[in-house]
């Protein structure tokens, strides 16, 4: 395929996306957060969509290198620091799982005083006093260097929005001294909440946050920079909190309506994924009454249901699928894509043990897999070597060795796929 056409195939993505961002342009409504007041100061029309894949390509449309502040969009991301450094019991002694269905500033304790989830006010001020330093510099200094990771480039503070949450924050300030009170907040309200307030200050852009969602896509592994931000399985409990909370009281529907973890912030941002595929986000900074904003909720309904991104969507079918080229099965190649998952790997072994009289050779490419679930690995494994004892030639192109190296270690190389939009250096 010569440049010419491989750019326009590229563009091909871009202008659903632009398309999709037409349909939703028109909707004024909403209003800007005022109860910060640096948050009302921005241009109420900016709009982007940024998509990042799993791989790395980069589709970015609208305003996507607005920057606006993190807001609640940080909760994720600091929660997960706070399970890698603590562990789920630890963090779960202190704040629970449960979706509120109340507001995000809602004061909302258990009978234990326990806020219900780490993804409204309550939960996240407790969540991120539990990251790990002795001062709040030092605390928010390693939230700032692990969100950077999740986004791939130092993050700075809005010093303007810091110093007007910190000057206006005392519904804040009263939900830390309940949970002080509860005994759930082991440091002082103003540490806590200061630290709260910079992690919410955070500076990103549509494409940042998408990066951070693709990092969660895939695995923990940020695939601009190849860095293993977190374990899989943080990354796994952070999804389900996203997709079980992450929309205040909106987060019901939103599971029904969009079925995608994600995350909004009153600064306008969302951020959401679609595991083992992308990640995605949003910037509009109208919020609707639930405190996220109107045209990313609508742009992400849209995705959702344009795209069959809804994760119930195809229950009964594998993650990965894959294709035989020759209908004949004498020499089988295989080609997979996506997330190689039990599933996949139980229809190559079914197909193989239905054809096995006739099949000559196999030849498996791996080239677009973006990862392989250990028990698949094994079950490869396990397959080259049957297969050699049956003298059947087998070749596998595993460009990302995922077979031979430890599962999610490995991050793709980076593909900047839009020329107009790629990772700043520093924006
Ligand atoms: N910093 C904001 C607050 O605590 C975050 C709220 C949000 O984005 O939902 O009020």
């Amino acid at each position: 395929m010569s440049p010419m056409k491989n750019e326009a195939v590229a563009d091909l993505v871009s202008n659903t996306l632009e398309e999709l961002l037409d349909q939703v342009r028109g909707d004024r409504s909403g209003e800007l957060a005022d109860y910060i007041p640096q948050l009302a100061q921005v241009d109420p029309e900016g709009l982007a969509l940024s998509v990042v894949s799993s791989t790395g390509r980069i589709y970015a449309v609208g305003d996507h290198d607005q920057h606006f502040t993190l807001q609640s969009a940080s909760k994720p991301f600091v929660y997960a620091l706070a399970l890698s450094q603590r562990g789920p019991d630890v963090v779960h002694e202190r704040v629970g799982y449960e979706p509120s269905g109340e507001p995000f500033n809602a004061i909302s304790l258990d009978a234990e005083g326990r806020p219900a989830n780490p993804m409204i006010n309550a939960g996240a001020i407790v969540t991120s006093s539990l990251i790990e330093g002795a001062t709040p510099d030092a605390r928010f200094e390693a939230i700032r260097h692990c969100v950077s990771a999740f986004a791939g480039r130092e993050l700075e503070l809005d010093e303007a929005v810091y110093a007007s949450e910190t000057a206006t924050g005392h519904r804040n300030r009263a939900l830390a001294n309940l949970a002080l009170a509860a005994g759930t907040l082991d440091r002082t309200v103003i540490d806590a909440t200061d630290v709260y307030f910079r992690q919410c200050s955070l500076k990103v852009t549509a494409t940042d946050l998408a990066v951070m969602g693709a990092t969660l896509s895939n695995n923990g592994v940020n695939p601009l920079t190849g860095v293993q931000v977190m374990t899989p399985e943080v990354v796994r409990r952070t999804l389900a909190i996203m997709l079980s909370c992450g929309m205040y009281n909106y987060s019901g529907y939103w599971m029904n309506d969009v079925g995608l973890p994600a995350k909004s912030g009153v600064g306008g941002g969302i951020v959401a994924v679609s595991p083992g595929k992308f990640g995605v986000g949003t910037y509009s900074p109208r919020l609707d009454p639930s405190g996220s904003s109107v045209r990313g909720v609508a742009a992400l309904r849209l995705m959702s249901n344009q795209l069959g991104l809804h994760l119930l969507n195809h229950p009964s079918e594998a993650a990965a699928s894959f294709n035989a080229d020759d209908s004949s099965f004498d020499n089988l190649i295989l080609r997979m894509r996506g997330e190689l998952d039990f599933a996949c790997v139980e229809r190559i072994v079914h197909e193989l043990s239905e054809h096995g009289d006739t099949i000559k050779s196999v030849h498996m490419d791996l080239g677009e897999s973006t990862a392989v679930v250990p028990t698949a690995r094994g079950m490869l494994k396990d397959l080259q070597e049957v297969l050699a004892h049956e003298d059947i030639p087998i070749t596998i192109d595993d460009p990302r060795d995922f077979i031979e190296t430890e599962p999610h270690l490995k991050a793709p190389e980076p593909h900047v796929a839009d020329a107009h939009a790629p990772l700043p250096e520093n924006q």
